[in-house]
Order: structure tokens, then sequence, then C-alpha cells
């Protein structure tokens, strides 16, 4: 029987609730035969996660899902296979991560005036050299009895229309594709089918991610709406697009369960025959 493949994971090196070790015995567990950890713009968790794996029969495809934004949306983009030494990847993801440690430092201080909540709070929802994000600030505010989970915290308190919330540095998607394939990687854009996305991802801009080398579109995702994927379906087969399914499991931080939605194995296959920055620790 063929095993489900889940290209969109996250460990606690970025906003996951597991370490990558529990993430790969989680991904046994729900029986997948490949999954990708791909934490928020860090690779910090891919050797933990490869002993982990190793010798289990699970297969794990290093990736990462990079951080990016154009006209005030946030765009999320995965690289698959990346070369984690890539030193243009490494400092822009560096750069990524202390803005996001500035920002939750911003939002916490906001919150303050109307919560009480504290630096300390997010710290200790956070595992050292973390990739850091409203998650976090969400789970402190869990903590201190002023949500009652991640998920409420989001929709209540961290919503944009409170003002508490504010943006970190991101680079355009288009310089991120560019990175991506630069470090060897091959690039697909996560959640493409929001409303959201969709609105700033028009067919014109598509184009020029696909120029610049985009690989493929992830269309199975729960985030996608019914019509963002019909429409993702008709760029895909437009600009001979790969597509993905994945589920963007978060431990407990998520509903998202892994291998709600899955790959072919056909795609994985070409993933793995244009990644040359790193390859799947088996
Ligand atoms: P940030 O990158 O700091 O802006 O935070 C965005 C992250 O928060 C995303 O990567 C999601 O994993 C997470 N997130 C967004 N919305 C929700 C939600 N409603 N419930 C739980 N996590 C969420
Ligand atoms: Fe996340
Ligand atoms: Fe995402
Ligand atoms: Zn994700």
């Amino acid at each position: 029987m063929r095993q489900p493949i889940d290209l969109h994971t996250h460990s606690n090196v970025s906003d996951g609730t597991e370490t990558p070790a529990e993430l790969v015995r989680a991904a046994i567990d729900a029986g997948l035969g490949v999954v990708a950890i791909t934490d928020h713009d860090s690779t910090a968790g891919w050797e933990e996660a490869a002993a982990a794996a190793s010798g289990t029969g699970l297969t794990v495809i290093p990736g990462m899902e990079f951080s990016t934004r154009r006209d005030w949306m946030s765009i999320h983009l995965l690289g698959y296979l990346i070369d984690p030494e890539d030193v243009d990847l490494r400092e822009e993801t560096l750069r990524i991560r202390e803005s996001r440690l500035k920002r939750a430092e911003t939002i916490v201080s906001r919150l303050a005036a109307d919560f009480a909540i504290e630096w300390a709070d997010v710290v200790a929802q956070t595992t050292d050299g973390a990739t850091v994000g409203r998650p976090h600030i969400a789970d402190a505010l869990v903590a201190r009895g002023h949500a009652l989970d991640r998920s409420a915290a989001f929709e209540g308190i961290l919503h944009p229309r409170h003002g508490y919330s504010v943006p970190h540095y991101a680079p355009d998607p288009l310089e991120a594709v560019r990175m991506v394939r630069a470090a060897g990687g091959v690039p697909v854009l996560a959640h493409p089918g929001t409303r959201g996305a969709l609105s700033v991802l028009d067919e014109r801009s598509l184009a020029e991610l696909v120029d610049a080398g985009l690989f493929g579109l992830e269309l199975h995702h729960r985030e996608n709406t019914e019509s963002g994927k019909r429409k993702l379906a008709r760029f895909a087969e437009k600009f001979g697009l790969a597509v993905t399914g994945s589920s963007d499991y978060h431990g407990d931080g998520k509903p998202n369960r892994l291998a709600e939605n899955t790959t072919e194995p056909e795609v994985l296959e070409r993933i793995i025959a244009e990644g040359t920055g790193s390859a799947p620790f088996a």
C-alpha cells in the first residue's frame, strides 16, 4: 500500500508545538511514508528530524516556509531541498527572524497597555532560537487567561482590527522564489488559494513567479477556498505548474491533522529530481 506524502509541517523550531523528533514520531504514528519539515524561516529542525527518522522507514524532506509579503499581504513560499548553508538565504532568513522578534516585542508592548502580559510570558512559550510569531503571543495570552486557545486569540485580540498586531520585514515573493532556486531548492506557493493571497497573486504576477522558477502550487490545503482551488487548478494547467497537497500540521497549535491533504508520488519525484541544495533523509 502506498503511504501518504505530507509536504508541509511545523515543529517548535517555529510555531508548531512538538519538537522535530516528536513531529517525526507523530508522522510515523499517522502512517506517513514521507513528511516535509517546513518551519517558518528556519532550517534549524532538520538535523533532529533526520536523526529521529533514521532507520524508521519514514523519509523526511528538508524544507522551509519562507515569509514573504506583497501589498501588505503575507505570502508564504515553501522551499524544498534548499542548501541550508546558502549565504543569501541564511542572511535573508536571519533578517526576517530578527524583525519577527522586534515585531513581537512591539505587539506585546501594545498589548501590555490593555492586558496583563509581558515579554517573559512570550519567551516562556518559545524554545531557544525559535522563529517567533504571533502564535507564541497567542499562547502567552492563553496562559494568562486572556483567550481560550490559539485560534480564539487569533480571531479575537490578535486580529488586525484591534490594532495590536503589526507586520514584520519580509521580501517580495518574486525575490524569494529566486532565492530558493539559487539555493538549489524547489519553490511551491503555500496555501495560495485564500481570498487574500489571490487578491495579490493574479495571473500576471503568477506568470512572473513562474518565469523566476516557481515549481508548484499547494492546492490541497484547508485554508484554500473552493473557488480559490478552482482558480489555482486553472493556473496550474495554464502555466504547467505542479500541484501539491499538505496538512500544515502545527501539533496542538492548529486543528490541522497530518495527512489530511497529501501530494502525489509523481510530484514528489519531480521535487526530488529538481532539488539540488540538499537531499531527502531516509
Ligand atoms: P505570523 O507569522 O507571526 O504573522 O503568524 C502567522 C502564523 O500564525 C501562521 O503561520 C499560522 O501558523 C498561525 N495562525 C494564523 N491564523 C491562525 C489561527 N486562526 N489559529 C492558529 N494559528 C494561526
Ligand atoms: Fe505557522
Ligand atoms: Fe503558511
Ligand atoms: Zn505553514
